[in-house]
């Protein structure tokens, strides 16, 4: 959607150091500057920020990026409006707004449209809730305050079929069928919300995307949505989160529960790091949105049967984003409280207190595998052991799931490696080197290594490396690879800066582990430019006569007619001319 020059461009008019000066307190020191992490808590200052290189490492924590990725870290913001925040600050014109093809340029003003549409269908329904002594009272009685109201832009549709109109004179526009506001039946309009308490429902630069609407006594449904429309998409969006952000990033904590009304009622009470999904199930977008702002993530659920369910998929959703530095914690509630009634019928301090003692991710896991069979039985130690298989592959996190591995492990009676061995654990393990899988010349280790952190000297550097030459099973080589791959793509791979480069990655499932070879070759290796380029070139030349030092024992053996098959395989594959 951004062309790529567009992003380079931008990505040499930013300083970072600027960008990230508004957030944080830097302090120069040699060629970079460093202050306290903002990704996590810490007393001595660990996070660095590169001017020469233009982007920023914390070697507590291992957060990473360049100034686009920055402002998605630290104000959750989606990609593209981190690049406009930045483009505006910069002061240059977003591409997208130029006129492209006629259609597309009529989708746009469409879609300014919406925002204005949805704009102003807020403003009425809070003049609304104004005139309406009924709604009032309803906030009052959940002990809502005017400023809360305020701040989370609460509001109020009457009741009444087309009290829209009165905003939208133009109510047979079909725009207010597309943004949700209005029901289109049988040839009749009706609006959607009516008699409700309304939610602006906002997206991470505070525009209006949707609504949600609460029924004032007892009718159903208790809530309502938008509908998915251009502008909302349920998966993606977190209700509260524009008001929540500046609390979350202060107490370190973010704290996920079910509706607006537990966000609001949570506020009103002090706790503001609160935020709600939007009718959906947990997703990884949620998920990784909130890790990006929070040092731990609470999910809090209702201590129901419909509660535990939810749980689970969370935790299912989690699993693979879990990171080894920030805990995840399940809190769930007495049965018959939400977080609304909770901390109105016992305040802040009990609400708190409940959220520290929550479970963890592993012992909410360990507790509901444990919880499944009776582990007094061979049977059912075993049956422990393939029902955590599923779950434990999925961790990504090395040290949480070393801890959760030995965890099983004790609970089933066997040893860890017994555990890892059963449940085929061993070679999946994060960026441990696999074990070879054919007999290895000693010479075969580090030069690849070496190849990815010298690559970023100079990213075009890449398209020297013959790729047949490195060694599969390594991740480093496939993170080369795809270095490869994404110079290619670029019409300029000459001009690319290692900066640009993680840009150009997208989301790479090699992405860590590139950031930790650039953090290492600035940070670390301390090499000019040019003496990098050198090493470079000379570790190529060193992987050249690997290759042909394994190529002529291979040859020999094959010849000898003692070449195992794995080994003719590897010559095969690896010395023969390819065929077409
Ligand atoms: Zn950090």
């Amino acid at each position: 959607m951004i062309p790529e020059s567009f992003k380079q461009d931008l990505l040499n008019r930013v300083d970072i150091v600027d960008v990230v000066s508004r957030y944080v307190k830097l302090k120069k020191g040699g060629a970079n500057f460093t202050g306290l992490c903002p990704f996590h808590n810490e007393k001595s200052p660990s996070f660095s920020v590169s001017p020469a290189k233009q982007f920023y490492h914390c070697f507590g924590c291992g957060a990473h990026g360049n100034a686009i990725g920055f402002l998605m870290s630290y104000a959750g913001l989606g990609y593209v409006d981190a690049v406009k925040d930045l483009a505006a600050t910069a002061g240059m014109q977003m591409p997208e707004f130029r006129p492209a093809s006629p259609q597309e340029a009529a989708r746009r003003d469409r879609e300014t449209d919406l925002y204005a549409i949805m704009e102003r269908a807020m403003d009425f329904y809070r003049a609304e809730l104004k005139k309406s002594p009924r709604a009032i009272e309803y906030l009052k009685g959940r002990g809502l305050t005017g400023e809360i109201a305020a701040r989370f832009r609460i509001g109020y549709a009457p009741d009444d079929w087309q009290a829209l109109r009165r905003a939208f004179p133009e109510y047979e526009d079909r725009a207010l069928v597309e943004c949700g506001l209005v029901v289109e039946n049988e040839g009749k309009r009706y609006d959607r919300f009516r008699d409700r308490v309304m939610f602006p429902i906002l997206s991470a630069r505070g525009a209006v995307i949707g609504f949600g609407g609460r029924v004032l006594g007892p009718g159903e449904p208790k809530y309502l949505n938008s509908p998915e429309t251009p502008l909302f998409e349920k998966g993606r969006e977190i209700y509260g989160l524009v008001q929540a952000r500046d609390v979350i990033r202060k107490a370190g904590r973010a704290l996920v529960v079910e509706g607006y009304m537990d966000v609001v009622a949570l506020a009103q009470y002090g706790v503001g790091y609160a935020v709600a999904t939007l009718g959906t199930a947990t997703t990884a977008t949620h998920v990784s949105k909130l890790l990006r702002l929070a040092d731990e993530l609470v999910f809090c659920f209702d201590g129901d049967v419909a509660g535990r369910k939810a749980a689970w998929r969370a935790l299912e959703v989690s699993l693979p984003l879990a990171p080894d530095h920030k805990p995840i914690r399940f809190l769930f509630l007495p049965e018959d409280e939400d977080p609304d009634s909770y901390v109105r019928g016992h305040g802040k301090d009990a609400f708190e207190r409940r959220v520290d003692e929550a479970p963890t991710l592993s012992e909410f896991l360990l507790g509901e595998l444990r919880g499944a069979g009776d582990l007094g039985s061979p049977e059912g130690r075993s049956r422990l052991l393939s029902a955590a298989k599923p779950h434990l592959k999925q961790i990504a996190a090395p040290g949480l799931r070393l801890q959760i591995v030995k965890a099983v492990a004790a609970l089933a009676g066997v040893s860890q490696e017994e555990a890892e061995q059963i449940m085929e654990l061993r070679q999946a393990r994060s960026y441990a080197r696999p074990a070879p899988a054919r007999p290895q010349p000693s010479h075969h280790f580090g030069l690849e290594e070496r190849l990815l952190a010298l690559v970023f000297a100079k990213p075009s550097l890449a398209l020297e490396v013959d790729l047949d030459r490195l060694d599969p099973a390594l991740p480093e080589s496939k993170a080369l690879g795809e270095i490869v791959a994404a110079l290619a793509r670029t019409e300029r791979p000459d001009e690319v800066s290692d900066g640009m480069l993680i840009e150009l990655l997208g989301e790479s499932p090699h992405r860590d582990l590139i950031a930790s070879a650039q953090a290492r070759f600035w940070m670390g290796l301390k090499l000019s430019p040019e003496e990098a380029s050198g090493e470079f070139r000379d570790t190529l030349a060193k992987l050249g006569s690997r290759a042909s030092a394994e190529e002529k024992a291979l040859l020999a053996k094959i010849l000898k007619k003692s070449a195992t098959a794995e080994e003719e395989r590897i010559f095969q594959e690896r010395y023969m001319p390819k065929g077409p």
